[in-house]
C-alpha cells in the first residue's frame, strides 16, 4: 500500500497554497491555517485545508449516508419529492455557501459544518428526536448527538477528529423554538458557524411550507399575508428575498472598520415575515404532526427497540457493544443512529 505524504507530492504543496489565498479572505473569516486544531493531532493533508478535510471525512461517513432515509417532517412519505433529511442537509450547506462567499468568509467551513450539523438526527424525525429524549435519562438532543457521532460513534469508535471550528458550528446550530436571531438564539463561535444557523432555518420554513402543500395539510393562499407580501408568493423568491437580505444585513461585505462584534444577520422586516412563516409552520404542520396517527406509531417502534435492546445487551451489533459506556446510552445510541425504514423492520421483526 502507498501513502502520500507531503514530501512525495512533486508539486508545491497545494494546502499552503489554498492557506495562503485565504488570507485574502474577510478580517473576519476563519482561516483554516489558524484552527484551533484537532481533538488528535494529525500530518496536515498536502492537498486540502483542514475544514475541506473535515467536509471531506463528514460526506464518507456512514451517518451521512443514512440521512438520505430519514424523515424531515414526513413519516416515510408515499411521494418521491418530499425533503429527506439528506436534501435538507444539501439545501442548508448550499445556501451557507452563497452567504459565506458572498460574505468573503470561509465557504469550506461554511459547507463542513452544514453537512454535518443534521447527523444525529433520529428516526421519525421531531417526534423520534422527542420519544428518545423521554426514554433516555440522560436527555437527547439531535445536535449533540451529532458531535458524539463525529468524535465517538462513526469508524467504530474513533471518531472523524474534526477540528474545532466545524464541531463547535455542528454543537451550536440547534435554536429550539426561540425566535429567529432573539432571545435564545444562542452562540456559535465563528460568522461560518451563525451563516449556518441561519441558513438551516431559510431551508427548512421554505421546504416545509412546499411539503405540507404537497401533503395536502395547507395550500398555497392560507400563507400569511405578511409572508407573502414581504418574502414572495413562489418557493424560489422567499429563498432569493432571505438571502439577499441576510447578506445585506451582515456585518458589511466591504469596508475596513474594525467591529467588535461582526454578526449575520436580517433586516426587522424580512425577519419578522420569517418568524411569521416560521410560527404558521409550527401551529399549522409540526404541532399537528406530532399528534397524528404516524407519530404514535412511531413513538410504539422507538419504545419497542429501546426495551428490547436493554433486556439483549447481546444483540446489539459490535460497534455498539464495544462503546466505553453504559447500556442505555449505547442503546440509544444504535436507536437513534436507524434510519425509518431499518427501525420499522427490526420492530417488526421483534414482534413476529
Ligand atoms: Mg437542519
Amino acid at each position: 500500500m502507498l501513502y502520500y505524504s507531503d514530501s512525495m507530492i512533486n508539486k508545491p504543496n497545494i494546502r499552503e497554497q489554498t492557506e495562503k489565498r485565504e488570507e485574502a479572505l474577510s478580517q473576519y473569516a476563519a482561516k483554516s491555517k489558524f484552527s484551533r486544531g484537532r481533538l488528535k493531532w494529525e500530518e496536515p493533508c498536502p492537498i486540502r485545508t483542514s475544514f475541506q478535510r473535515d467536509r471531506d471525512r463528514i460526506i464518507h461517513s456512514k451517518a451521512f449516508r443514512r440521512l438520505k432515509h430519514k424523515t424531515q417532517v414526513f413519516i416515510a412519505p408515499m411521494g418521491d419529492h418530499y425533503v429527506t433529511r439528506l436534501t435538507h442537509t444539501l439545501e442548508v450547506s448550499q445556501i451557507a455557501r452563497t452567504i459565506a462567499r458572498a460574505l468573503n468568509l470561509n465557504e469550506d467551513l461554511a459547507e463542513a459544518i452544514a453537512l454535518g450539523h443534521d447527523l444525529g438526527h433520529t428516526p421519525f424525525g421531531h417526534i423520534g428526536e422527542e420519544v428518545i429524549n423521554e426514554l433516555y435519562h440522560g436527555g437527547f438532543r439531535h445536535n449533540e448527538q451529532s458531535l458524539r457521532i463525529v468524535d465517538l460513534l462513526e469508524r467504530e469508535g474513533q471518531g472523524l477528529n474534526l477540528t474545532w471550528e466545524v464541531r463547535d458550528g455542528i454543537l451550536n446550530h440547534s435554536k429550539g423554538q426561540a425566535e429567529i436571531l432573539g432571545e435564545g438564539w444562542g452562540d456559535v463561535s465563528t460568522l461560518e458557524g451563525q451563516i449556518c444557523k441561519i441558513a438551516d432555518i431559510v431551508a427548512y420554513v421554505n421546504h416545509d411550507v412546499e411539503d405540507a402543500i404537497r401533503a395536502g395539510i395547507i395550500s398555497q393562499n392560507e400563507l400569511p399575508e405578511p409572508v407573502v407580501a414581504t418574502l414572495g408568493h413562489a418557493h424560489s423568491q422567499r429563498i432569493d428575498t432571505l438571502v439577499c437580505d441576510i447578506i445585506n444585513c451582515s456585518w458589511p461585505v466591504s469596508g475596513n472598520g474594525n467591529l467588535t462584534n461582526p454578526t449575520i444577520g436580517m433586516s426587522p422586516e424580512v425577519l419578522r415575515a420569517t418568524n411569521i412563516l416560521r410560527q404558521f409552520l409550527f401551529d399549522r404542520v409540526y404541532y399537528p404532526s406530532l399528534a397524528g396517527e404516524e407519530a404514535i406509531k412511531a413513538g410504539e417502534v422507538l419504545r419497542l427497540l429501546y426495551s428490547h435492546f436493554l433486556k439483549h445487551e447481546d444483540r446489539l451489533p459490535r460497534e455498539f457493544a464495544s462503546l466505553p459506556d453504559n447500556k442505555e446510552r449505547k442503546v440509544i445510541d444504535y436507536i437513534a443512529g436507524m434510519t425509518d425504514q431499518y427501525a420499522l423492520r427490526l420492530a417488526e421483526e421483534i414482534s413476529q
